[in-house]
């Protein structure tokens, strides 16, 4: 059996971070889950589908041809990272995230993942849909205050200008569509442990996280 620790939670909470840093520590292979819904959600886009469709949105899935090299994700030879992040792809995710034969067309791609000597996945139904007998799961909170600080601070040092209320009203929007949709809706799988890192640096969580695996 190959070891699974799930990180899940709302938008912006860090769960990429302490994902990225805990496999480094462990030396686990990394799936953002979030990158496939926000690739398909692009794709979907500029193949002018509509978004409502969700037997339109999940045909695309087999079609991409989809490449992931030193933590780029590529479609076809189009290195589309950055573009994957901006907030607006974030929103044309959790559009497409709300339809059953969308995530349907994206559960194989993410078990594929697993690999020894172990996974950390991250998303929002890692523990409860995609890997329920997974090692160890994590719901990772943090205010959506916080949350909105940091992805402002984040795009700020890349040389991009936001407005922090608008980003928080941004994210509490797609929390909202996260949680109230019928398919595997954002929510702690009920063996998950709950970190709440608001005032937690980035090495304590990934300390915590490491002291949980290790108990
Ligand atoms: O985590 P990230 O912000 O990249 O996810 C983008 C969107 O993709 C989320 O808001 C959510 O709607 C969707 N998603 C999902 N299930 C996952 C990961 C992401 O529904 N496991």
């Amino acid at each position: 059996d190959i070891p699974v620790i799930t990180i899940d939670g709302p938008t912006a909470s860090g769960k990429g971070t302490l994902a990225d840093e805990t496999a480094k520590a462990l030396g686990f292979a990394v799936l953002d889950s979030g990158a496939l819904y926000r690739v398909t959600g692009l794709a979907a886009r500029r193949a002018g589908l509509n978004l409502d469709d969700g037997h339109a949105v999940a045909a695309i899935v087999p079609t991409l041809k989809l490449g992931f090299r030193d933590g780029h994700v590529f479609l076809g030879e189009e290195d589309v990272s950055a573009r994957l992040r901006a907030e607006a792809t974030g929103l044309l995710a959790s559009q497409v995230a709300v339809h059953p034969p969308v995530r349907q067309a994206l559960h194989d791609l993410q078990l594929s993942f697993r690999r020894l000597p172990g996974l950390v996945a991250d998303g929002r139904d890692m523990g409860t849909a995609l890997f329920p007998g997974a090692d160890l799961k994590v719901f990772l909170t943090a205010s959506a205050a916080t949350r909105a600080e940091r992805r402002h601070k984040q795009l700020i040092s890349k040389g991009i200008s936001a407005n922090i209320t608008s980003l928080r009203e941004d994210l509490e929007a797609r929390d909202e569509r996260d949680k109230n949709r019928s398919a595997s809706p954002l929510e702690p799988a009920q063996d998950a442990l709950l970190l709440d890192n608001s005032d937690l640096s980035i090495e304590e969580s990934v300390t915590q996280v490491l002291d949980w695996w290790q108990q």
